[in-house]
């Protein structure tokens, strides 16, 4: 077998998870570059994971890198920052740049009604969504639009409070979701398109300022400081289930793949994430889907349990990204995995 890996190069963002995807992609033989803004590369230069590294002013100006990336069969693994990085989907999709992941299913990902209907169809409990505030009969989290990292959420229960709480927000679209009560739960899966497997990589809990600390402070001096929560991602937690509730794990998986790949050919590919929470029957709502890599397995470059028990290797989602690569190259079915919007 000829070793293909020599005539690719893996790159991404310089954010999220950045640091996983090029270590991952590394540890499987490629050569590897990071696209960062100015002033922001010190991590890519102080944990060795770049074999290049270049720098931007400002992401606009991707697209003037487009052709050194096609020239130089750079194979560019999206994250979370992509979204941002990129002003819209339309300029991602007109990219001919190689690209990780079916990016037919981006779409499906971004709007938030699609993602309704495809989690819909997939037999998943979700929150229920309120059209309008006049509708609120009971406890609800008001969602921005757009990967702002929970930033600016809040908690309202009567239509009154809600329009009081969304002054602040003017000319921002909202959602009005149902709110569980129970534990949050990040799933982290991938799906080999060569395979046909569902792999279950890891899971986490996100660690948010201010709601994952306000139980520090008395119920008392909440009320008389007037805090109020907010769901500002700043980190991740690992997180072990109940041996007894991965069975559901994994069908709730396996039903996403399958839907996926009746909504768009190919279908979902590569990693993705369930994001849950879990009520106290252990029943799952499942409020989000993220069809891509989520920052959520950064605790795991290393390998997560799940992994270890699979893999003979530390297995990282961004490993297992370039592992998924380096098989589809090795087996001439590259086409699988790099899939095209247009
Ligand atoms: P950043 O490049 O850190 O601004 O991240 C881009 C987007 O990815 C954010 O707006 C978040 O929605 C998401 N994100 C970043 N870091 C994390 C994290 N550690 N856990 C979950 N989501 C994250
Ligand atoms: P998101 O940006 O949609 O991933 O949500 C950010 C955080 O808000 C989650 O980590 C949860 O802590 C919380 N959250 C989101 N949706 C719900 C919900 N429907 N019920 C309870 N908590 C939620």
């Amino acid at each position: 077998m000829t070793d293909k890996t020599s005539d690719y190069k893996i790159a991404t963002l310089g954010s999220h998870s950045a640091l996983q995807i090029l270590k991952g992609a590394r540890d499987e033989g490629f050569k590897t570059m990071i696209i960062a803004l100015k002033g922001r590369t010190q991590p890519y230069e102080s944990f060795k994971v770049a074999d290049e590294i270049i720098e931007l002013e400002s992401f606009k100006d991707l697209p003037g890198l487009e052709q050194r990336l096609i020239d130089e069969n750079v194979i560019l693994v999206p994250h979370g920052s992509f979204f941002s990085a990129y002003t819209d989907l339309e300029a991602l999709n007109q990219s001919d740049a190689l690209y990780f992941g079916n990016k037919k299913i981006l779409p499906w990902e971004q709007s938030r009604t699609k993602q309704r209907e495809w989690l819909k169809k997939a037999g998943l409990t979700l929150p229920k969504i309120y059209d309008k505030p006049e509708d609120i009969d009971g406890p609800c989290i008001i969602k921005f639009y757009g990967a702002g990292g929970g930033k600016g959420y809040f908690l309202a229960k009567t239509a009154e409070e809600f329009y009081e709480k969304i002054k602040p927000h003017k000319d921002k679209r909202y959602i009005i979701q149902q709110y569980i009560v129970g534990a949050p739960l990040y799933v982290h899966y991938f799906y080999s398109p060569l395979t046909g497997e569902l792999e279950v990589m890891s899971m986490d809990k996100r660690y948010e300022t201010n709601v994952d600390s306000i139980g520090r402070i008395s119920a008392k001096d909440q009320l008389d400081l007037n805090i109020e929560s907010s769901y500002n991602i700043m980190g991740n937690l690992p997180v072990v289930v109940r041996e007894s509730m991965l069975p559901q794990i994994f069908s709730m998986g396996e039903e996403v793949v399958k839907v996926s790949k009746k909504l768009e050919p190919g279908g979902l590919t590569g990693p993705f994430c369930l994001e849950t929470i879990v009520t106290p029957e252990l029943e799952f709502y499942v409020f989000e889907i993220s069809a891509r890599i989520v920052a959520g397995t950064n605790p795991y470059i290393n390998g997560s349990p799940y992994t270890d028990l699979r893999y003979k290797e530390p297995m990282s989602t961004g490993r297992r990204v370039a592992r998924e690569i380096k098989l589809a190259l090795e087996s001439d079915e590259i086409e699988k995995v790099l899939i095209n919007g247009n």
